[in-house]
């Protein structure tokens, strides 16, 4: 059976690398009828930060990617936070050990500290091994007494000195590293708590795991994994790895990161999120007015596409396209142009009824409170396709609710004349007696402009002003009509006061 996991560490805010690395992992598990994991990798307890496996939580519920396990739903391979399951680990540690595929190492601080100033590429491996305190440089007598005393120490991996180790991944075929440049990773730390890269292994074996993907970041770590697979006597049950390609700066110079978001002016968080302990506000896809739809398929469009020239889809035609042939190895470069064009096509086609809600909300943070559904409806078809994020709907839809408190003068003062006066005076008479349909106002606005000896120029802005203060907006006369007659006329007399 199919069972993926994403395993986020809870070290803060998640990236939209992050959340693409989720969908990839959710798409081939529901494609493939398989389940969907969600474990907290937190046995670092120095990087630990408060608030952040919730917001990952929400996150994916935001994103409407639900897993089948995970800590808040349990299942059966529960807990699914790490620090909850820390018994597990030394076992495992301790089995490596007995079998001389790892060691003891009693080195303090102080004495690491000493051998990188005397070795500026110092790894603790094959080379320096031999000149350190551990279990395999130590006489048994010696190491017998430390532990008994209950020396502080950690458990390391011994790295054969010169093996290749070689793996197939998913999206770049065959992988392999030369051991005799990886250093001998500490599995189990001196407070008993694992590594990650003991505890992703011995999870991913416990769980079942069949598929992993993961961020290409964690290539380099690959090796030490392929190592434990096989010390572990678990080779065959090794899930299948697919290393996910780099998101990169606008430029594609490099990977994409908090910084970049930044200092160009957009989110590279999913939702926002605030540092605990700085107080640091990132702001995020979701607070910016992004819809979950058009932030995921955002995400499915970097680095992978169906083949065809096809760019809009929903979670369901993701899963049935998507497929692991198609991934790309390249990194993808992040555009925000065209994060917002996917964001708008979403919300051109969403229904009013769907975003009605959204809309409202919107409009309450700009100080209105809609209490006509039926009307905020109309605004909504009226103009969700010139709203590109959901904020934008705060200044294309106030001007329905209130009549302008300031008007673009500007635009109308240096032009305008008594003759202007009279054309709006005489206008009011003109459509009291329209049907107040869009296309009756246009005519009749027409003919009075006409027949006044306007050019229709002339008088158009200046009737767009005085119903929506500037220079925006849908057709002025589908403004007008829904803004409706009474409410139309006294517009036009309040901008003339
Ligand atoms: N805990 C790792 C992280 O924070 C997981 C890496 C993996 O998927 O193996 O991303």
């Amino acid at each position: 059976k199919v069972r993926v996991r994403f395993a986020p560490s809870p070290t803060g805010g998640l990236h939209l690398g992050g959340v693409r690395t989720v969908l990839f992992n959710y798409l081939f598990a529901k494609k493939n009828g398989g389940d969907f994991v969600l474990r907290i990798e937190d046995t670092d307890q120095t990087r630990y930060v408060e608030g952040a496996e919730k917001y990952i939580a929400d996150c994916l519920q935001w994103c409407g990617l639900i897993p089948d396990e995970s800590p808040a739903i349990g299942g059966s391979f529960a807990p699914y936070r790490q620090s909850e399951r820390k018994p597990i680990y030394r076992e495992y540690a301790e089995r490596l050990v007995s079998q001389g595929h790892a060691y003891y190492a009693f080195d303090t601080p102080e004495e690491l500290d000493a051998k990188r100033k005397e070795f500026p590429n110092f790894q603790y491996g094959h080379q320096h091994r031999g000149s350190m305190r551990n279990s395999l440089s130590l006489p048994l007598q010696d190491v017998e007494t430390l532990l008994h005393n209950g020396t502080p120490h950690v458990i390391r991996i011994k790295v054969p000195e010169s093996e290749t180790v070689t793996f197939t991944d998913m999206i770049r075929g065959d992988v392999s590293f030369e051991t005799s440049l990886v250093d001998d990773k500490v599995l189990l730390k001196a407070d008993g708590m694992p590594t990650y890269h003991l505890a992703v292994v011995v999870d991913d074996y416990l769980m079942k795991i069949s598929h992993a993907f993961r961020g290409e970041e964690w290539l380099p770590s690959a090796p030490v994994h392929l190592l434990l697979w096989e010390y572990l006597g678990w080779k065959a049950d090794m899930p299948q790895w697919a290393h996910l390609p780099l998101i990169l700066k606008p430029d594609g110079h490099g990977k994409l990161s908090k910084r970049d978001g930044a200092r160009l002016g957009f989110p590279v968080y999913a939702m926002s999120w605030t540092d605990p302990k700085t107080g640091e506000l990132t702001p995020g896809f979701r607070e910016l007015g992004f819809l979950p739809e058009a932030f995921l398929n955002m995400l499915a469009m970097l680095g992978w596409n169906d083949g065809t020239e096809q760019e809009i889809f929903t979670l369901d035609e993701l899963i049935e396209k998507f497929s692991i042939e198609r991934v790309s190895k390249a990194g993808a470069k992040f555009d925000f142009e065209k994060a917002k064009w996917y964001n708008a096509e979403w919300i051109k086609r969403q229904d009013a009824e769907s975003l009605k809600l959204k809309v409202a909300e919107v409009l309450k943070a700009n100080g209105v409170i809609v209490n006509n559904e039926a009307y905020l409806l109309k605004i909504i078809d009226l103009i969700k396709d010139r709203c590109v994020v959901l904020a934008d709907f705060g200044p294309q839809a106030s001007y329905f609710f209130q009549a302008p408190a300031s008007y673009d003068v500007n635009s109308v003062k240096p032009k305008w004349t008594d003759a202007k006066t009279a054309f709006f005076n005489e206008l009011k008479e003109t459509l009291s007696y329209s049907s107040f349909e869009p296309a009756d106002l246009e005519t009749r606005f027409k003919a009075l402009t006409e027949a006044k000896g306007f050019k229709i120029g002339d008088v158009m802005l200046p009737f767009r002003i005085m119903l929506v203060g500037g220079k925006f907006g849908p057709h002025v006369f589908d403004i007008a009509a829904l803004l409706g007659e009474s409410e139309t006329l006294r517009r036009i007399d309040k901008a003339l006061e």
